[in-house]
């Protein structure tokens, strides 16, 4: 069950990072679908919309899901899952929540992995004495306590993997160094590299970091083994360490690497954490806007995914203190253990699974939290004009974009999958991948405004998404 996880969240991320095209094409086609009337009444939704942006972009709001956030990351700093920070930080978004006279608050057990990382040391020992700075992957087993010391071999692909002579890997350090195209073409490095490696007789494998840039930070990230072959230890380097050895390979030199990784794996209780503004008329029926409330155990998570979490946080905190209850239940969710495989999305999943076809429309955020443009949709083609329509009220901001997807999120495509439709924030995020899963990842990536505008725009599409005569279709 666990590898399905791994395997799955290495083909969602893949899905869900290589989106489809803009459609601005046009209206017509809606406008036949959606019909005057419906038109008309998403039209007539400007005023809420105004009232919403109003008061967290100039109002009491402003600056407020930054310094929540901030508070947030300052007190807990790193939550990896299955530690007590991870949740330390669950019991406080529960109060700070309470504290705004929500108690629709349920949490929900289920057991997550829980991998630790402890000594981590590179030297280059060949041609010369240099630190190589790591990062181990998720769940990469120890190397023996007296490291592994060996030759390195640089490998570009896995077809040049697949052509290479046994015995030029057999024994020896795989440094991958793929050329960066996209988060989900590059990450199968990471994902699958141990084990494609080792499957050749390779000792230890490397990747380099999975970003498009670099100032010396190695990225981690999730990895899994394959059944069935050697688990042997994996780490990501900097661009900078790669790029270094490629260059002194290409030119015929031996490079030696003494590689130390110590880590643990075991498993512990977390919790799915569920939020609900009760709605007025169908409170059966679910908007449901979500982040993941883990992290990796580097930097403070506040990008990945600590601003998802304060955006899905603010909606029902934002309409109870505006005093707007729409038709429908809005649901917040903030997922457990999504870095080690969606585990927390997966448990909701299966544990709702007679009641999820109450779920009207879910939404997720978890590729940063920059300035929002629009939405990327899974759904139909009337489901699509009905959100596009919607959009079209947040011109004003900039965020009227409707980018078609068959995977809106890591964790809520678990859901859409099911044929479910769902959103995820498209956001201006072309430095996302910079600062994912480093130190780097910190309240310096956040900026007030920007979340605002993502709090105003998440919390107002949620309202009229949960207010409208209609259901979105499925
Ligand atoms: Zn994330």
């Amino acid at each position: 069950m666990k590898n399905y996880y791994i395997c799955l969240l290495g083909i969602i991320f893949i899905i869900s990072y290589s989106h489809a095209k803009v459609i601005n094409k046009e209206f017509d086609i809606c406008r036949e679908i959606l019909g005057e009337e419906l038109i008309r009444e998403i039209g007539s939704y400007e005023s809420v919309k105004d009232e919403i942006l109003k008061y967290v972009i100039e109002g009491d709001f402003k600056g407020k899901t930054y310094n929540e956030l901030a508070k947030f990351v300052d007190k807990f700093g790193a939550r990896p899952s299955g530690t007590e920070a991870l949740e330390n930080s669950i019991d406080y978004i529960i109060e700070r929540t309470r504290e705004e006279d929500i108690d629709n608050i349920v949490t929900e057990e289920l057991e997550v992995p829980h991998w630790s990382r402890g000594k981590e040391k590179i030297t280059m020992l060949q041609p010369r004495i240099k630190n190589i700075s790591v990062l181990g992957l998720g769940r990469s087993i120890s190397t023996p306590p007296e490291g592994i010391t060996a030759e390195v071999v640089v490998i570009r692909n896995f077809d040049e993997l697949e052509n290479s002579k046994e015995e030029d890997i057999r024994g020896k350090i795989v440094i991958y160094d793929p050329v960066y195209t996209t988060y989900g073409e590059t990450g199968i490095y990471r994902t699958q590299g141990a084990s494609r490696a080792a499957a050749k007789g390779a000792i230890a494998s490397l990747v380099r970091s999975i970003t498009p840039f670099s100032i010396y930070s190695p990225h981690t990230g999730a990895q899994t083994y394959d059944e069935n072959v050697t688990k042997i230890p994996i780490g990501a380097i900097t661009l900078e360490d790669a790029d270094l050895i490629r260059r002194i390979t290409k030119r015929g030199e031996r490079v030696v690497l003494k590689i130390e990784m110590i880590s643990s794996y075991d498993t512990k209780i977390s919790r799915n954490t569920i939020i609900d503004l009760k709605g007025r008329e169908k409170p059966e029926s679910l908007v449901i806007v979500s982040g993941h409330i883990d992290s990796w155990d580097v930097g403070q998570g506040a990008m990945d995914d600590g601003g998802g979490i304060f955006i899905s946080w603010a909606a029902p905190v934002i309409l109870k203190r505006l005093n707007l209850q729409p038709r429908r239940t809005v649901r917040s969710i903030f997922w457990t253990a999504e870095e080690l495989g969606l585990v927390g999305a997966y448990a909701y999943e299966e544990k709702h699974r007679d009641e999820n076809h109450n779920i009207n429309f879910i939404m997720e955020s978890d590729v940063g939290t920059f300035a929002p443009l629009g939405l990327t949709v899974a759904g139909n083609q009337e489901s699509r004009c009905i959100i596009g329509e919607i959009l079209k009220l947040f011109k004003s901001i900039n965020a009227s974009a409707l980018i078609e997807t068959n995977s809106p999120g890591p964790d809520i495509a678990v859901i859409t999958n099911t044929g479910i439709p769902g959103a995820g924030l498209y956001n201006a995020n072309e430095k996302y991948f910079w600062f994912h899963h480093t130190e780097g990842d910190t309240m310096n990536v956040e900026d007030a405004h920007e979340l605002d505008l993502g709090s105003a725009f998440w919390t107002a599409v949620a309202y009229i998404i949960a207010d409208i005569s209609v259901d979105i279709p499925r």
